[in-house]
């Protein structure tokens, strides 16, 4: 059969030998396992928490191969497959048992105040908006053009479907299940004074739209840009946001496995 499939893990002790284990048993199955995001290969395995997934994710810079993550940790969003089940999910994978999710990922196109040099980020979760050095952040925010706010607080969220149930639900955002078309503002401790009048709850946007900030900053500050936690800084610029064309695959076992894992997680 001679199939390919890349392995990312953590490393922590519990991911280390159970990615050992898992090699050996997709070995014994004929499968040929690469550590090196092989581009050929017909699965990404993510072994530990939904930040392996993450970073995964960002490492092989959103490959288009499908992902499924085994769990070294507590129960995650990303991380489908339990330690017990290892041996099930393999059964599973070779008789092609499981349906393949796309999850939205979010696009941020950045350009400098001032000049025409411009960025572009991805994020899996979310990105979020915020001072370099803790202070307030003033921004205004538009959704297609209309202006909708002044935000002055500590950050804006800006996340997807599936990244809700991560720091945008801490921040009070609602949980979108993943695959809903839209994305999901979020404020993160807004001043609401005389002064400053901003969205005190997470706004749900639909997919098409676009949602534009001009970040305002004092004096020569910067601002950071963090996608999925991976932090970017840059001085005062107009930042567009968008669903991406680029889509994450997820293996899904179990079709219960979501609703399984918010009460599991969250209640
Ligand atoms: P981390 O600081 O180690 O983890 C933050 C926590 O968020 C972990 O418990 C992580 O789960 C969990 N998580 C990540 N993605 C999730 C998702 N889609 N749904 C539910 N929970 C999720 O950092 P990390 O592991 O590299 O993850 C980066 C993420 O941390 C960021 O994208 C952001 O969403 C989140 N974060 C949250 C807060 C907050 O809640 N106040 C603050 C900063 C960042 P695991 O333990 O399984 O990895
Ligand atoms: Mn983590």
């Amino acid at each position: 059969m001679n199939q390919i499939i890349n392995i990312f893990y953590n490393k922590n002790k519990k991911s280390q030998s159970i990615r050992e284990e898992v090699q050996e048993k997709l070995e014994s199955r004929g499968f040929t396992i690469s550590y090196d995001n092989h581009p050929d290969g017909i699965l990404n395995l993510c072994i530990g928490g939904d930040g392996a997934f993450l970073r995964a994710v960002h490492d092989s810079n959103f490959s288009p191969i499908p992902f499924v993550g085994i769990n070294t940790g507590h129960l995650g969003f990303y991380q489908e497959i339990l330690i017990p089940h290892i041996d099930r999910f393999i059964d599973d994978f070779i008789h092609q048992n499981y349906h393949v999710e796309s999850l939205f990922t979010l696009q941020a196109q950045g350009i400098i105040h001032g000049s025409n040099q411009s960025y572009r980020h991805r994020a899996l979760n979310e990105f979020v908006i915020k001072n370099s050095d803790n202070s307030i952040i003033y921004i205004d925010v538009y959704v297609d053009d209309n202006h909708l706010e002044t935000f002055a607080g500590d950050a804006l969220l800006v996340s997807t479907p599936a990244g809700s149930t991560a720091y945008n639900f801490s921040a009070g955002g609602s949980i979108l299940y993943q695959q809903l078309e839209g994305y999901q503002l979020t404020p993160l401790a807004p001043i609401n004074s005389k002064a400053y009048r901003s969205l005190l709850n997470s706004l749900v946007i639909p997919k098409h739209a676009v949602l534009k900030m001009d970040v305002r900053l004092r004096g020569d500050h910067n601002f950071l840009l963090i996608a999925d936690g991976i932090t970017h800084e840059y001085p005062k610029a107009k930042i567009s946001f968008t669903i991406s064309e680029t889509r994450v695959k997820k293996l899904v076992f179990n079709e219960n496995w979501y609703w399984l894992n918010i009460k599991d997680k969250f209640l």
